[in-house]
């Protein structure tokens, strides 16, 4: 495999390290990690009556917007700041660390202070002076793909956050822009052996992002676990049909943890540990 020859701390080096990020029980990189949650933050209510489930099925890790990046600016725009207490209180109360995505620089350090894993988003990949930011913070860093990124611009975005002395990075590919409009973006599952070989770093898979369909989820997920993925990223919502973003992708608790069951059984195949 072609070796880009600009990055440095994010490649693998001759000893084969891997990178293993403790937050809480949770080891990520460590066996097989599940973070599940909605798409939005909404209410205290719809929070928790979609985590309550999903703890019960066996998540490791809440997710739920709270500062939503929307392609209309009349579409819902999360909480802000209401919603990150929103999240740390359910996250408190079953006990299970939590994770956010951050859109602005000047909000890195309260968010970080509320949650246990900062994410930054496809539409920020590129986002440099975020990316030094999140590089400067305590807190693990979830970077998902740019939509129309290659591997190689994506690998130099996480050299950024570890450049600034932040060693915490989780990748997440979500899907790229192709020619195909049937899904909602183009699962790249060949980038998950591809970074495995290249880099020290977890990477995890969002089948939600990257299909746009509810009936795609399970198999991209069994897929990504095949493909030797580090962990599933899932959006859920207790009651799809009334979500406030991306509902059409959305699936409910139940059938999470259909999904959850086959994952836990693909994963003994792929001799990963999960809860
Ligand atoms: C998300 O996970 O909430 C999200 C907006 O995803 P992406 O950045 O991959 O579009
Ligand atoms: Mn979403």
């Amino acid at each position: 495999m072609k070796k880009p020859d600009n990055l440095k701390l994010c490649l693998k080096s001759p000893r084969n390290q891997k990178t293993i990020i403790t937050i809480g029980k949770v080891k990520v990189g460590s066996g097989f990690t599940m973070i599940a949650g909605p798409c939005s933050v909404e209410s205290e209510e719809q929070t928790y009556k979609t985590a309550l489930p999903l703890k019960e099925a066996g998540i490791d890790i809440l997710r739920g917007g709270v500062f939503k990046a929307r392609t209309s600016p009349y579409d819902f725009q999360g909480l802000g700041f209401e919603g990150l207490k929103i999240l740390k209180k359910v996250g408190s109360e079953l006990e299970l660390p939590v994770i956010t995505e951050v859109l602005d620089t000047r909000d890195v350090e309260i968010t970080a202070s509320y949650v246990d894993i900062l994410q930054v988003g496809s539409r920020n990949m590129q986002n440099f002076s975020l990316l030094k930011e999140v590089g400067l913070s305590d807190k693990p860093v979830l970077l998902k793909r740019g939509m129309s990124s290659t591997i190689e611009e994506w690998l130099n975005c996480a050299e950024y956050i570890l450049e600034k002395g932040n060693p915490n990075v989780i990748l997440c590919e979500r899907g790229i822009r192709t020619f195909e409009t049937f899904t909602r973006n183009t699962l790249d599952m060949a980038a998950v052996p591809a970074i495995k070989l290249l880099t020290h770093l977890p990477i995890f898979v969002d089948p939600s992002h990257g299909t746009g369909d509810p009936e795609l989820i399970e198999p991209m997920s069994l897929s990504a676990v095949g493909a030797g993925a580090d962990g599933l990223m899932i959006e859920v919502h207790h009651n799809p049909e009334v979500a406030m973003s991306d509902k059409a992708q959305a699936i409910d608790p139940s059938r999470y943890s259909e999904i959850f069951n086959k994952v836990k059984k693909m994963s003994a195949f792929m001799e990963k540990s999960i809860k």
